[in-house]
């Protein structure tokens, strides 16, 4: 095995590979919202990096139309995706994620969210959700590099991450973390401080992103005043090589690369073909006899 993908995770403990429901919870994020900062994160579009999930349903609705053709013995992940997923009164997101929790074919409740959104009551709650189905939480971490943090207005520093990875551990609330490879002012150096920063912490899960330029960001009008250029894709196949074989073997890799909607994408061009990124990233791996946590 090159490296733990989620869909061995998955058939190691259902005997299947799982969906994933996408759901828009109908949050918004303070990063937006001018309560931590205006704008939001450089790179993040209007629809809070869930671009392909339709508006307007409701979380029942968007949970039945994903199962509505499905056979009776799949199984599903509800992920909430879009925004800032813990971002309401505890009572709200109860209902909520309540809301989502319809089927029985549902085994895994998936939450992403910002660490400034973690407090203990929310960390409880989302703990008290392991007597129903699986848990975790998703952390958009991005890079471990502060200066990075502010160039791309991700309005908090590390410690914050630090006191939800606490508060999360004490509930004992798994948490997949999302890095980007190729943000400003980036490049392997700054790969290898975030990979050694997140290996101090009990990770069940990790998402690599390759950035991408999207229509209607900040990132955009730095694009094109020529202020950034995103990697080529060699160098998000080496970085993301140098992630797989420095993080911990135990810990599951949810995703690869980044999935920008065709007709938002303005750059790179590579971000469209999905699978030639993965080859490309396996290939590297197998030529060079690599494997994940080799050099852990
Ligand atoms: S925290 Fe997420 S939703 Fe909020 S601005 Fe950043 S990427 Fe967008």
């Amino acid at each position: 095995m090159l490296y733990n993908n989620l869909s061995g995770y998955f058939r190691n403990k259902y005997g299947r590979r799982l969906g994933k429901i996408c759901i828009d919870g109908g949050f918004s994020c303070p990063n937006r919202d001018g309560t931590v900062g205006h704008g939001g994160c450089i790179y993040c579009g209007e629809r809070g990096a869930g671009e392909h999930i339709d508006q307007g349903a409701s979380i029942k609705e968007q949970v039945l139309s994903a199962l509505k053709d499905a056979d009776e013995d799949e199984m599903f992940v509800a992920y909430f995706q879009n925004f800032t997923n813990t971002y309401a009164p505890v009572e709200v997101l109860r209902e909520r994620y309540d809301a989502a929790l319809i089927d029985d074919r549902i085994k895994v409740l998936a939450i992403g969210t910002r660490p400034d959104c973690i407090d203990e009551e929310i960390a409880r709650l989302i703990a008290s959700y392991k007597n129903r189905v699986d848990v975790w939480v998703e952390l958009g971490l991005q890079t471990a590099n502060d200066n990075t943090a502010d160039i791309i207005n991700r309005g908090y520093h590390r410690e914050v991450f630090e006191r939800a990875m606490e508060l999360l551990d004490k509930y004992s609330v798994p948490v997949v973390v999302h890095l980007i490879v190729g943000l400003p002012g980036e490049g392997l150096d700054e790969i290898k401080e975030t990979v050694e920063y997140i290996n101090r912490f009990n990770l069940f899960g990790i998402k690599i992103h390759s950035i991408y330029v999207m229509k209607n960001t900040r990132l955009a009008e730095m694009y094109k005043n020529g202020e950034y250029a995103p990697p080529s894709m060699e160098e998000y196949v080496n970085s993301a090589v140098y992630i797989l074989t420095h993080v911990s073997p135990r810990v599951t890799i949810h995703r690869l690369t980044g999935d920008c909607p065709g007709d938002l994408l303005i750059a790179p061009t590579w971000n469209r073909n999905k699978s030639e990124v993965i080859n490309s990233i396996v290939y590297k791996m197998q030529l060079e006899g690599l494997s994940q946590g080799c050099r852990h």
